[in-house]
């Protein structure tokens, strides 16, 4: 369910607590199962609960009034009570992995095969609600108790099986600040280079889930040690050992310098976090060491790189726009104080302005430690707060097409002046507007 804020924990579970109910009356074994049953070890907040029972699907169709068959070949029906809706998975031990994604077929089994064909032992546990008893084929308790990501069964099998897991462990190990057990990691880092079986979709699902989480900057630490950075965004892994010019950077090589900033971020949004991550990667190509070291349109390179990695990643367009001008953008809020007052409340309007102020903020605090623009836009937004900062431009493309001018790249410039003008009262009026507009043509054919 994706809404998961409108959840209420306990109307939830009560709910949940019901199917059980209703598959145990007639015959069945029923549980909580997985990431729920961890949670609640763990005195977390569950945002959603997943039920195995040894009823087939097509017993949990006839039981419940309202079901939808999302994953009939694995046994998985959607059970829908209220405002809730609940997976309800038969018993299933999974066949073999043909291709490193899915399993190529599945059989009905025991709770007990059911656990051990799971990731990792803290994933694994049953939870009867009926009687208050967990069950644990797993050893996923004493694992959650000992804070330890332990893959379930041989971890090189399990990864040889579903890629995936090796990113699944990783995310699991930073948001819940426990470390991977030794031969899971050992495994794990083995098969790093076999991560690009999973689709780019679901590689950048789980990319954004650690990245949003509570520790981004664990997550790039563990991702950078496991070497499945290096597979998965290279162009970060390449900015380990990039030296930068110690008066602006005294913490060290432009990845220590992401580091720190991903460290800043808590359940950042997934704007901010890639932003973080991708704003210097243009810095390595164009490193020159002059007077200083410096990093000529490293902005530029860089956003053109950000917007190339997030299409390999099959990021959706609307996020990749707004990660890019982040990106593209870094580097001018150095100069908004001298920005003049249109292009400053256009830069205060737009739609990533929120965005760009906070990565400019974790930039400086986590480098030279300046924060006077960081003020001074904030500064700004106040003291615009009750103007309007994106009035109808009085003057638009049609006037000058009208004008007989063609429709190019000198059309953006032009409207992009006027509107300054306009944010900064220079025109009272639409007819004012027009008669500079005349004007400017007329001394630009001279
Ligand atoms: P989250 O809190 O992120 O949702 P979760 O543990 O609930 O964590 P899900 O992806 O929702 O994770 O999966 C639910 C359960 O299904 C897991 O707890 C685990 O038991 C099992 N599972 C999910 N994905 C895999 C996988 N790739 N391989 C093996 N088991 C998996
Ligand atoms: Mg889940």
């Amino acid at each position: 369910m994706a809404d998961h804020e409108e959840k209420n924990p306990e109307q939830m579970t009560i709910a949940a607590r019901r199917i059980i109910e209703r598959l145990v009356q007639d015959g069945h074994e029923a549980y909580f199962v997985g990431g729920c049953v961890r949670d609640m070890v763990m005195r977390r907040t569950l945002v959603d609960i997943d039920i195995a029972t040894s009823a087939t699907p097509d017993r949990i169709m006839q039981l419940f009034a309202r079901t939808v068959p999302v994953g009939v070949q694995f046994g998985v029906v959607l059970v829908l009570t209220g405002e809730y809706a609940f997976e309800v998975a038969t018993f299933r031990s999974d066949g073999e992995y043909h291709d490193g994604r899915h399993p190529a077929t599945v059989h009905f089994s025991s709770p007990e095969q059911d656990a051990r064909r799971r990731d990792f032992t803290v994933n694994g546990l049953f939870y009867d609600p009926l009687t208050d008893r967990l069950v644990d084929f797993v050893g996923g308790q004493v694992d959650i108790n000992k804070k330890i990501i332990r893959a379930i069964g041989d971890p090189h099998a399990r990864f040889t099986e579903d890629k995936l897991r090796l990113l699944r462990a990783l995310r699991f190990a930073a948001r819940f600040d426990f470390a991977i057990e030794k031969n899971t990691w050992q495994a794990l880092c083995e098969q790093a280079p076999h991560i690009h079986e999973v689709s780019a979709e679901r590689v950048r699902d789980e990319l954004i889930k650690m990245f949003t989480d509570r520790a981004p900057g664990r997550s790039l630490e563990l991702l950078d040690a496991s070497g499945l950075l290096e597979e998965v965004l290279p162009e970060v892994a390449a900015l380990k050992g990039v030296e930068q010019p110690p008066e602006f950077h005294p913490e060290g090589d432009v990845f220590v310098h992401t580091h720190l900033m991903m460290q800043l971020l808590e359940r950042p949004d997934c704007h901010l976090a890639f932003a973080a991550l991708l704003h210097d990667v243009g810095k390595p190509s164009t490193m020159k060491v002059a007077d200083r070291i410096r990093f000529s349109c490293h902005d530029v390179v860089g956003a053109k790189m950000a917007e190339k990695i997030l299409r390999r990643l099959r990021f959706p367009n609307k996020d990749i726009d707004a990660i890019v001008q982040c990106v593209r953008n870094h580097m001018n809020v150095m100069h908004v104080m001298k920005m003049r007052e249109g292009k400053l409340k256009r830069f205060i309007a737009s739609e990533t302005f929120e965005t760009e102020l906070e990565l400019h903020r974790i930039d400086c605090a986590t480098s030279h430690g300046m924060l006077d623009n960081y003020h001074f836009l904030k500064e700004k937004q106040q003291a615009f707060a009750h103007v309007v900062l994106k009035p109808k431009p009085f003057i638009t493309g049609y006037d000058l097409i009208d004008r007989g001018l063609k429709p190019g790249p000198s059309f953006r410039d032009i409207l992009e002046e006027a509107l300054d003008l306009q944010l900064e009262g220079t025109f009272a009026d639409r007819d004012a507007a027009l008669r500079w507009l005349d004007e400017k043509l007329k001394e630009n054919k001279k």
